[in-house]
């Protein structure tokens, strides 16, 4: 297919772009490259340097790339950075996004693919988590999330674009040649294998009084490129809906820590903070419907081998991406 990828410079959409060249797709990448990198686009995709806010570039973009299926992965991701800047979260995740269906629809695009989150659900009342539960995000990004899943629902029913939603759980792990460099990182692992690296002294553990049995948040951990396999299967005519992706295993940060020392061979030293805004405690998938109705089968489940895939990846590019 021609598949029209946002995001397709950043963590999950770079191996997500390599893997459907992969299996035969023909790949155009958009993306503003605020949060992505140049050099995390496969050389073998057509690139377009853009902003989803720019709506008229956003429209001719996606006609001009004859585009059969959308994926959409361009967002701002960080539940943290959106309980003190909501309205980045408003304004990229749902206004922009906006532009990018609207375009879709217009184009005569078949297939809406969309990068969702675990974070639209809040506290779950039961875990492992199944896709009936009820959402009621405890952050703005969850809730941004969410209203674009609201979008989808809609336009499936008034426009006819079907569409497919994804829930991650926590995305990780890296591909032989794309991997995890955000400007800024906040996420768990890389802050980890970076002390790993020396590049920092220690890992802050932010909140060690939660209700799980070490004190510390739970998190279920997927590889990248499961959730790349899970996109592509998303493409087959006639899927729709909304799907967790994640292993069903949850890892407490100290777990996590205790994983990553076992890999690298590195003591890691720790320093309790206090918890960070936003972060529910526990947070299990149950996938048992992507694995059902879309043939999913993850290839890398195990914590061990998704932190085993991301040291090699930092230790390959000890300064990430040079852009
Ligand atoms: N976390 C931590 N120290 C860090 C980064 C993250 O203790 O340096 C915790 C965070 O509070 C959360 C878990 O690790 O409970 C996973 O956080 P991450 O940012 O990786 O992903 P999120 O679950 O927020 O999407």
């Amino acid at each position: 297919m021609n598949v029209f990828v946002t995001g397709g410079a950043g963590y999950i959409g770079s191996v997500c772009v390599e893997e459907l060249i992969n299996a035969g797709h023909t790949v155009t990448v958009f993306d503003n490259l605020t949060e992505g990198h140049r050099s995390a686009v496969d050389a073998r995709a057509k690139f377009v340097h853009a902003d989803l806010a720019d709506r008229d570039t956003v429209f001719a973009a996606v006609k001009s790339a004859g585009a059969e299926a959308v994926i959409h992965f361009a967002a701002n991701a960080l539940v943290g950075e959106s309980m003190t800047n909501p309205s980045k979260y408003f304004r990229n995740n749902v206004a922009s996004g906006l532009n990018l269906i609207d375009a879709a629809v217009a184009a005569g695009v078949k297939k809406f693919v969309f990068s969702s989150t675990c974070a639209t659900y809040g506290p779950p009342e039961r875990v492992p988590m199944d896709e009936s539960l009820p959402q009621r995000p405890i952050n703005p990004y969850g809730e941004s999330k969410l209203m674009f899943e609201q979008i989808l629902k809609w336009y499936q029913q008034l426009h006819g674009l079907e569409f497919v939603a994804f829930r991650y759980f926590n995305a990780a792990g890296a591909s032989g040649q794309f991997g995890e460099h955000h400007r800024i990182e906040s996420h768990l692992i890389p802050n980890v294998l970076f002390v790993a690296q020396g590049k920092k002294s220690q890992v802050e553990i932010f909140g060690t009084d939660y209700p799980t049995p070490d004190g510390t948040c739970i998190r279920d951990y997927i590889h990248i490129a499961d959730l790349s396999q899970a996109h592509i299967l998303a493409l087959t005519p006639g899927k729709s809906g909304f799907f967790n992706l994640g292993n069903g295993e949850g890892f407490s940060v100290k777990q996590v820590i205790a994983t990553c020392e076992q890999v690298t061979g590195c003591k890691i030293p720790v320093v309790e903070k206090p918890r960070r805004a936003g972060d529910p405690p526990r947070l299990v998938a149950a996938a048992t419907k992507a694995i059902t109705e879309l043939g999913w089968k993850p290839q890398f489940p195990k914590l061990e081998q998704i932190v085993t895939t991301a040291w090699n990846w930092h230790q390959k590019h000890p300064n990430g991406y040079a852009d």
